[in-house]
């Protein structure tokens, strides 16, 4: 096809394709999409080879927002019966963070839904990110806390944090149809005064909420021009008890196409498959591995994921391997403006990258992704389910399971 040569020519000289192109690549057929997974895969190999990072998310404070995101199971209103609690002490999401080390996870996401955090709560954060790196010192750790205000962001750089997500979710024209509360404005200020402050910018999207194909390409052609280091993808979990519970539209064959269009417009940034992928693509998540080069580990901040084992024994089985600590996961050409900004990680050495509550893992779960297993938090469910075939737009309930185990409970965490 002549267009996925463009597209593939393009993605290794970083240059940015045409609405138009970025509009085809939605429209290939399921007979071009194997085509589409193999061009797109090369740009993925020309920037990260077959390198897949790990990152472990730590629920610091679960439900109970003020803000209205529909897609959210800690919204405003929310009757999804999720764990709720306040803030974590230090030392517990420090304990949960070791987990997912110990699994393979270069990067810990430190997640808190709400609007934003006070100044009490930075300083919270800043001394749990001060116990997680007294523990590991290479981990990058990535701030997820809501809508940044003046000199918060410098406040979490000088504490430590790598990476601060905030996701853009959905395009500008749309973005009042599933969010009041605040802007998509609001958004893009805290992603911008992240990058201020030398923090590695990690923002994406949220797929599934009943956009168009140009809502798609709108918003990651935003992502384009404010450059963050790393783009979450995520496929709405329709969460039961919120205002998109019955938004079941995605197919594995459109989570792929979505996936290689975020790669060819996005060539070398960290492109990670978040929240959704065990309840979308299913029996084609090692597909997607030819497209994102980075997962979470484990369980979402409100919903559980596949086994951590499962996740790794995936990327081995597709031919991929974990990213180690030692590996510096962005481009050279990234790694270096990163570290010339003021950011030692996700760069030269150790890195960062990022995470995402309001952005990267916020999904379907609210501030958090999803995925789904066995409610009794036993993993067992996914495992069995997706060898079931789900016609499109068929409800899915029985892959979504709301977390019961590791922060916030007493049980061990999956990773
Ligand atoms: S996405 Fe974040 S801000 Fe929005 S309702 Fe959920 S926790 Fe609150």
């Amino acid at each position: 096809m002549d267009l996925l040569n463009t597209l593939v020519d393009k993605g290794l000289r970083r240059e940015l394709p045409t609405r138009e192109e970025a509009l085809a690549v939605l429209a290939t057929s399921d007979d071009e999409l194997l085509d589409v997974v193999a061009a797109a895969g090369r740009v993925r190999r020309e920037w990260f080879g077959r390198r897949v990072k790990l990152n472990y998310l730590v629920n610091l404070k679960s439900g109970l927002c003020p803000e209205d995101c529909s897609y959210c199971s800690q919204r405003l209103g929310s009757k999804a019966e999720i764990l709720k609690y306040t803030w974590l002490k230090p030392e517990e999401a420090s304990e949960a963070a070791a987990a997912g080390v110990a699994g393979g996870a270069k990067r810990v996401c430190l997640v808190a839904s709400g609007r934003g955090p006070t100044d009490r709560d930075v300083d919270r954060v800043s001394k749990t990110i001060a116990a997680i790196k007294e523990q590991n010192e290479d981990v990058e750790v990535c701030a997820c806390l809501g809508l940044l205000s003046e000199g918060q962001a410098e406040r979490l750089r000088a504490a430590g944090a790598d990476a601060y997500n905030h996701n853009l979710n959905t395009s500008e024209a749309t973005y009042g149809d599933i969010t009041t509360t605040h802007t998509y404005a609001d958004r893009v200020d805290t992603v911008q005064q992240a990058q201020a402050a030398g923090m590695s910018a990690c923002s994406g999207l949220i797929a599934g909420m009943g956009e168009s194909d140009e809502d798609l390409v709108d918003v990651v052609f935003s992502l384009r021009e404010l450059d963050p280091d790393s783009v979450p993808v995520n496929f709405l979990i329709p969460f039961e008890g919120t205002p998109l519970a019955k938004e079941w539209h995605l197919t594995p064959q459109r989570c792929l196409r979505i996936l290689a269009m975020v790669r060819f417009v996005c060539p070398d940034v960290e492109v990670r498959l978040a929240g959704g992928r065990e309840v979308h693509l299913r029996s084609m998540q090692p597909l997607a591995l030819h497209l994102a080069n980075s997962i979470f580990l484990g369980d979402y901040l409100t919903s559980e994921g596949q086994e951590g084992k499962a996740d790794l024994a995936m990327i081995a089985d597709a031919g991929f391997e974990v990213e180690g600590a030692g590996t510096t996961t962005l481009p050279t050409h990234r790694a270096d403006a990163l570290a010339a900004a003021g950011c030692g990680s996700h760069g030269a050495g150790p890195g960062a990258g990022g995470c995402g509550s309001h952005g990267a893992a916020e999904s379907a779960g609210g501030c958090g992704t999803g995925g789904g297993c066995g409610p009794c938090g036993d993993g067992g469910a996914v495992a069995d389910a997706v060898a079931e075939p789900a016609p499109a737009g068929e409800a899915r309930t029985d892959l979504v399971a709301v977390r019961r185990r590791g922060a916030g409970t007493d049980l061990p965490p999956n990773a």
